[in-house]
Order: C-alpha cells, then structure tokens, then sequence
C-alpha cells in the first residue's frame, strides 16, 4: 500500500531519513528549556501537493527543528517521508518527487530528548483504517493521553511510540461502526487537552481545532483548491488566500466537494495560548485575527507605560523581543538600537564547545554589539523569562561589552506554573519566578532593575480588557489561557496528572 523509496521503512511505513538521525543532541541552550510546539499544515485538490507542503513547512519551522515529514495521497496510495532535523536536511529532491498527489500533510516538531525521537516524528501513517491508509499530524499536547493508553494497551492495543498522537490513532483503529469521519469525532470527543489535528486519506482532508481553542489554525485557498495551517505565514510563503480561522471545537472535512464544518464539541470558554503571541509564533502571522507583531508591539508599549525607567538605549532580545523592544522604544522616546545580534546558522549537528571555550566567553548564539552599548544604560527587552538562564547570560554580556546600567524588561508576566498544553515547560520549581520575588529575581540574573508586563496590561495589549486579568476572572470575559502566570488551567487536569506527566516526560518525549 505505501510507495516504497530511498531510506528505510519506518514503523509506520513509509521511508525515514537516517542521515540526520544519527546527530548529536541540539547544542547551545538558551532554549533549551520551553520549547517550540509543532506546526501543521494540510492541503487538498492542488496539483504537487508535496512541494507546497514543503514550503510552507520552512514557514513554520520556528515551530519546531527535531523532526519533519510529509505524507501525500494520490488516488488510492499514500506516500510519506520523514525524519529528524530540519526540513532542509530531512527532504532531498528525489524524496519530495516520490510524494505524489494531490492532498498532503506536513508536520514540523520539537520534542524532548529520548531514544524513540524517530518514531515520534509525524505524521503518523496507518496501514489499515477504515479499508485505507490515514495520516495524522498534531500540534499540542492531550492531558489525558496516559489515561487513554493505559486503557488501550490493557485492551490489547500494541503502541509503536512514546507520542499521545498515537492514542488518537488508535482510538480511531479501534473504533467500529459509522464512518472514518464518525471515527474522528468519537475518538476527538474522548481526548482532552490542546491539539490541532490534520488527517489526511485518500479521499479527504480533515481537520480539527480542540474545543478551547488553545492551539491555532487557520484555512486558506490555493487556486482551486484549500490548505490549513497552524500560522498564516504558511500561506504568504506558499501564495495561498488566508479565509478564516477555524474555531474551536470545529471539524472541517474537505473533498471534491468543498469544505464542510461541524462543530463536534463546546467548551465553556475560548482560551487560545497567550504564548503565542508572547514568543512562539512568527510575527507576520495572525492569530485569531491579531496580528503577532502588532500584539507584541501593544505590550511593550504598555510595559513602558507600567515600567518606565531613564536610559539611553532600548535593545531586543533577538528575535522574538524585537516587536516589543520597538514598542517599548516608540513609548518612551528612549532610541532602539540593534544591541544584540544572533547568529542563525547553528545547526543540530553543531559541535559543543569544551567547557574550557565556553568559560573563555565562546558565545555562539548572542553577541553584543559593543558600540551601541558601550558607556550607556541599556533597557533590555525579552519577551519572557523561563529559568532566567537567558537574561543572566545577556545581563552579563552586556556589562562585558561596557553597558553602564542594565535595566531588563519583560514583555509578559512571570512564568510561576508549568503548561500541560504542548509547551515543553520546565518543572514548577525550575521557573525562576515560582521560587523567587521580582526583588530575588533581579538579583539573580544581575540587572539594575527588572519589571514585568502586568496580566491586566498583556490582555489589554491583546484587546481583552483589563478587567479579565488574573484568577478568577469570570469565563468568557476573555478568550485567552494564561495558566502558565496563575495556575488556574482551562482545562481539568487529571487526577494523576503530575504523574502522569513525568512519566510521559521521559517516556513519551514531549508535545506534538
Ligand atoms: P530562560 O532563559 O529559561 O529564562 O528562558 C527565557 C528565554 O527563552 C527568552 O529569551 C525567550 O525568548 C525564550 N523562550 C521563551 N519561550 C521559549 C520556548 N518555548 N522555547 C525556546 N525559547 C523560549
Ligand atoms: Fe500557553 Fe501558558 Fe496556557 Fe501553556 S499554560 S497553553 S504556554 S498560556
């Protein structure tokens, strides 16, 4: 049923690219503790299905660098190719001319560190479902995936990776009766959590957004036919029409027919992820009809307002500060500058320095620009602080480079709690700001002064209004999740969660 080709035959069928597999672990780590989440992209009824699945994956690889595939669908037969590393590095020619047809689906991840990091890249192809082949793509994570495999697995389901996408494959292998679009439903309706789902067969496209809405996703025409996307960047990079987002709890199908919708599920409130706006997603996309720049632009503006300080020069922290550094800089008068440069060119299979080097100052990542700081008090903006190992390592870098005051600030409020919801989170008590005050904190990371954007002032930045900051705040008087600054999540988080968690942490190896 698969097509066969170069590389070798992956548990799900299919080919994997080896190449790259075997590099070491990502290097330099000024992100190694949230990580980015998954992109998606689906496209149906437009001719080289592959190739636009192809770019549009280079959009969204800020989305996520461990892995990427694509699986296409051409008549009867699917094809699918994927492996870990960049899209560059994963898809040579002959691997996307293999893909043929004319519906596809993409998948670019992050996932933590762990032997089955192969198995888990998407999307996920099964043999036999519904007399075809079906793919899956995911971005998110379910909060009652270990509940659900545990179930499976005692009803004698066989798991091939450690991903909670796989549960939602085997929902649906299992499930009897109705159609494949029955199948979809019932299986969405049993999980729980954030997830943007695509899932492609050879006669359809279907996609669905969770009924909180916490991940995005949005449709656009291609010519006569239709594409989805987790970010609308995807669709200017590859020409296509953006049409609308999709909703949350929404279910499209797309076939020779058109596109038809259902709502398969309601939640009590819309809580779309803050985040991605504070830092995952790329500035030209829109967002539920928010452009991220602008968004971010709003809180930096607002961050002046709430934390203004004297200085002489406002820099970013490159490059998901600079749109807030922009704003801070227009609302105070104080100039931007281009402060901090970052080198974007290194790869996966980059050499660790020695720890010898690195204690010598080697700085690969960030590099001050020693003229605009030199001799001036220097407000840093960054867009949040996580184990505050990023602004300590620029705090310093900048006195090193001569700054003669250092006044960080921080376009979101603090991180106190973990997200369950696909954000590779660090444990509650590596985040900085759950074990110590704004006062401790400033201390640590070794700046003049440090101030955070307000709850009140990022919903106000994002057109929610004041008044729904904080917990508590009645549901619906905004539509966004912040769960990681208050703890009050949108969703229930099951009775073994935190077990739950930490199991699925080395053992499933991170969000989709
Ligand atoms: P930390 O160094 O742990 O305080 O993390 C904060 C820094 O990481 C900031 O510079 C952010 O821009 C960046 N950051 C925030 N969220 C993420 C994420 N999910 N993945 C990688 N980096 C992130
Ligand atoms: Fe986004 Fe934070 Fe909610 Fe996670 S907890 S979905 S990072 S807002």
């Amino acid at each position: 049923m698969f097509a066969a080709g170069g590389g070798v035959t992956g548990p799900f069928g299919g080919t994997e690219a080896f190449g790259v597999a075997a590099a070491a672990e990502p290097v330099l780590d000024l992100s190694r503790h949230w990580h980015e989440e998954c992109g998606v992209f689906g496209v149906w009824g437009c001719d080289n299905a592959a190739q636009l699945t192809y770019y549009a994956l280079y959009a969204l690889q800020h989305r996520g660098q461990e892995s990427a595939g694509i699986a296409t669908v051409d008549g009867t037969e699917m094809f699918h190719h994927r492996g870990l590393g960049l899209v560059a590095e994963v898809f040579a020619p002959e691997d996307l001319n293999r893909l043929a047809g004319t519906g596809g689906v993409g998948h670019v991840r992050y996932s933590t560190t762990g032997a089955n990091k192969l198995a888990n890249a998407q999307p996920m192809v099964l043999f036999d479902v519904y007399g075809g082949p079906l793919a899956l793509a995911h971005n998110g994570n379910l909060v009652n995936a270990m509940l659900l495999r545990r179930e499976l697995e005692e009803r004698g389901s066989i798991f091939q990776s450690t991903s909670d996408t796989e549960v939602v494959a085997h929902l649906i292998a299992r499930h009897r009766g109705g159609s494949l679009t029955d199948a979809i439903v019932d299986s969405l309706r049993r999980v729980q959590g954030a997830y943007a789902f695509v899932f492609l067969t050879p006669g359809r496209l279907v996609e669905a957004r969770d009924p909180q809405g916490l991940r995005p996703m949005a449709l656009g025409r291609f010519g006569d036919g239709w594409v989805v996307a987790s970010e609308t960047c995807a669709f200017d990079t590859i020409g296509a029409e953006f049409v609308r987002d999709i909703q949350p709890g929404e279910l499209l199908v797309i076939d020779g027919a058109g596109v038809r919708d259902m709502r398969f599920a309601r939640a009590a409130r819309k809580a779309l992820c803050t985040f991605e706006y504070i830092y995952f997603a790329r500035p030209d996309s829109d967002i539920d009809g928010r452009n991220v720049h602008v968004v971010r632009k709003a809180m930096g503006k607002r961050l002046a307002k709430e934390a203004p300080v004297e200085a002489d020069v406002v820099i970013g922290v490159p490059d998901s500060s600079i749109s807030a550094a922009v704003g801070y800089a227009e609302a105070t008068g104080i100039p931007y500058e281009m402060g901090l440069i970052k080198n974007k060119y290194i790869g996966r299979t980059f050499i660790q320095p020695s720890q010898v080097l690195r204690e010598r100052g080697v700085r690969l990542k960030l590099n001050p620009v020693r003229k605009v700081v030199e001799g001036r008090r220097v407000v840093m903006v960054d867009d949040s602080i996580v184990r505050g190992t990023t602004s300590r390592r620029i705090v310093q870098m900048l006195r090193d480079a001569g700054a003669v005051e250092v006044h960080v600030r921080i376009s979101s409020p603090p991180v106190r709690f973990p997200c369950y919801y696909g954000i590779d989170t660090s444990a509650r008590e590596e985040l900085l700001a759950a074990r110590l005050s704004v006062e401790e904190m400033t201390e640590a990371i070794g700046a003049d002064s440090l101030a955070f954007l307000s709850e009140a002032g990022m919903l106000e930045a994002l057109g929610a209004g004041p008044e729904a900051a904080g917990p508590g705040a009645p549901a619906g008087r905004h539509e966004f999740c912040n769960a990681c600054f208050h703890g009050e999540y949108p969703t229930r988080l099951y009775d073994d969660l935190g077990k739950g968690m930490m199991e699925m942490a080395g053992h499933r190896g991170g969000g989709s």
